[in-house]
């Protein structure tokens, strides 16, 4: 492991680096585009007791609006390797969207839903994102983990407890770096893959600023679902509303503040839980400004 010393920004805007366009400044702040950069920047922060957070695309995070009292380490690690027929290696910072639509392109199946889906790999796979009946996990071998002492671990699939939007690395600290899919060829993928992003064009609010789903789904159904049915398509708290094309986008429609959005993601679970009795729970995260509260 190098151990040469990072140089970190300060007090730059998160709001600039996640698609709410939301949040405060980071004390410290760091863009790293090498495995080894990210190893020595682990290792510094692990020695000098200095709280990170590892950011993507930001497409799931909604940040404070005082922002982050620690270093945020935006991964940009975005290598592309194809070492056999139908393997893709890439970097964590990659994006998942155009790793789905470029494997298609050439004939491999299996990430077709990754297209659209406007994160990184690092964080599809911290996420266990998905789509369309598939997630991210499915056509996963490897995953490259820089461990909380800035060690660089292979870990297979199967060590790493995938289930519905979670991974082991939501319990590990460290940074994912780079990741191995296995992809299956199958002529109609191109196909498939070009249905699927304009199904998302037609039922999702591309042009808004939005992270997605904000509520998991509950066994019984579809969050956006509930939603609408007890009447909150369009709802709005300040700046932040409820999608009027699928409600279980909330959006930053006017300016709004983390405060609006943690107040409209409130107010939705009350009335969920009064109405249905089911409890939703976010599967968008919100990162406070003190990380010790994380
Ligand atoms: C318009 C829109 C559509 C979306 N559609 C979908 C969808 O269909 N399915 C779906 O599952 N999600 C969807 N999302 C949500 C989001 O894109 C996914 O969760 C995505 O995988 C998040 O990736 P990211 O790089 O943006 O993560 P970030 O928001 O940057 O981070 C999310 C979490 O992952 C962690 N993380 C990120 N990178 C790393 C890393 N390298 N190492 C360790 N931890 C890391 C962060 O610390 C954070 O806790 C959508 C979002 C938007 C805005």
């Amino acid at each position: 492991m190098k151990s040469k010393e990072p140089v970190f920004s300060e007090h730059i805007l998160l709001k600039d680096f996640c698609t709410y366009a939301i949040g405060g400044p980071a004390r410290y702040f760091l863009e790293i585009r090498t495995i080894e950069d990210m190893q020595a920047a682990i290792a510094f922060c692990c020695s000098h007791n200095i709280h990170y957070f590892v950011l993507g695309k930001g497409s799931n995070t909604l940040f404070d609006d005082r922002g982050y009292n620690g270093c945020i380490l935006l991964n940009k690690i975005d290598f592309f390797e194809q070492p056999t027929s139908g393997t893709f290696h890439v970097g964590a910072g990659y994006s998942f969207s155009l790793l789905g639509v470029q494997s298609a392109r050439q004939g491999w199946s299996g990430l077709e839903f990754a297209s659209g889906i406007p994160g990184s790999v690092g964080g599809a796979v911290y996420m266990n994102a998905g789509a369309n009946g598939h997630e991210t996990c499915e056509h996963l071998e490897l995953v490259d983990f820089v461990n909380e002492e800035g060690y660089l671990e292979i870990i297979p699939k199967q060590e790493l407890s995938f289930t519905y939007r979670h991974s082991l690395f939501q319990k590990r600290k460290g940074a994912i770096v780079g990741a191995t899919f296995l992809l299956e060829a199958d002529a109609l993928a191109r196909k498939k893959q070009i249905d699927i992003v304009n199904y998302r064009i037609k039922t999702q609010p591309y042009g808004d600023k939005s992270a997605g789903c904000v509520f998991v789904n509950p066994d019984c159904g579809h969050a956006g679902a509930l939603i609408e049915q007890y009447g909150l398509k369009g709802f709005s708290i300040g700046g932040a509303a409820v999608s009027t094309l699928h409600a279980n986008f909330l959006i930053n429609n006017n300016g709004a503040s983390c405060q609006d959005m943690l107040d409209l993601i409130h107010h939705i679970q009350v009335k969920i839980k009064e109405e249905a009795g089911l409890n939703l729970e976010t599967e968008v995260r919100y990162i406070p400004y003190s990380p010790g509260h994380i």
